[in-house]
């Protein structure tokens, strides 16, 4: 795995890779806008080209997280025009940045049929008028909180098997997510038996990312509450069979915890236990 950690882009985009540097961080995920608003200003040309350049002078490949407002399950128009409208333009962003995945959680609905069907369906919205970008949304496993979708690895499934441009489609899996829903990441056998589950159902290479987060809430509980790796309820199992793993070798893989003071702390753990 590429080890690295989410960062702050405070000051310009192109900034989180000296964060990233100073973490010891090998990978990066950024936010190109505002995680919590619908709309932002447009990445000035020479934000772009700076990013472009720290991100070439660096050689660490960068991943983004798109905005927790979007729900591309709703029923309400105005909520469903907004959420399509916000992925073009952070798709956008990431073309322009050059940025190979955006990762998203599928949305919330009342009814899971109904739900898995809107996003399809709005992937495609979104995938036909934007029909030559290189960049991919990434759906992440969520931990199944409230109306939450996409909180079992064939809710992603059935969203792939129904687009129309599956190859367009990649996957997040977020370690804490997948425990906080139930999966049995609390040993290497049962982290082996999950990461092949999701290499059946979506192919090595459609899954581009992995939030490496450990949980504060126990095993199923179906809350998503991140805690830093090895201060959770999950214990070093799941991230020693994920960074020894070879099918995962060149994959970004990002802590996603509150305290950026943390994450070299973080990262030298799990350096520590790839196997020499
Ligand atoms: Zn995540």
């Amino acid at each position: 795995m590429k080890l690295g950690a989410h960062e702050s882009v405070a000051g310009g985009v192109s900034l989180a890779f000296q964060r990233a540097a100073a973490h010891g961080a090998r990978s990066v995920q950024i936010f190109t806008r505002s995680a919590r608003g619908w709309s932002s200003p447009p990445l000035a040309a020479d934000e772009r080209r700076a990013f472009r350049r720290a991100a070439r002078a660096a050689g660490v490949p960068a991943i983004a997280h798109g905005s927790y407002l979007v729900n591309l399950a709703s029923e309400d128009p105005l909520v469903r025009g907004r959420s399509l409208e916000a992925v073009r333009d952070e798709l956008l962003r990431c073309e322009a940045l050059g940025i190979p995945a955006l990762v998203f959680h599928p949305g919330s609905h009342p009814s899971l049929r109904r739900g898995l069907k809107l996003v399809a369906r709005a992937l495609d919205e979104v995938h036909s008028e934007l029909p030559e970008i290189f960049v991919r949304v990434c759906l992440e496993v969520t931990a199944g909180q409230g109306n939450c979708l996409g909180h079992r690895l064939e809710h992603l499934e059935e969203i792939l098997v129904r687009v129309n441009a599956p190859g367009r489609v990649g996957v997040c899996l977020d370690t804490c997510h997948l425990f906080s829903a139930g999966y049995d990441l609390s040993s290497e056998s049962g982290t082996e038996a999950v990461m092949s589950e999701a290499v059946r159902r979506f192919g090595r290479r459609r899954i581009r990312c992995f939030h490496l987060n450990d949980s504060l809430r126990p095993r199923g509980a179906r809350v998503d509450r991140h805690a830093e790796i090895g201060r959770g309820a999950m214990g070093l199992s799941a991230f020693r069979f994920l960074v020894n793993d070879p099918r995962f070798g060149d994959t970004p893989a990002v802590l996603e915890t509150p305290d950026s003071s943390r994450y070299a702390r973080g990262l030298r753990l799990l350096h520590s236990l790839i196997r020499k």
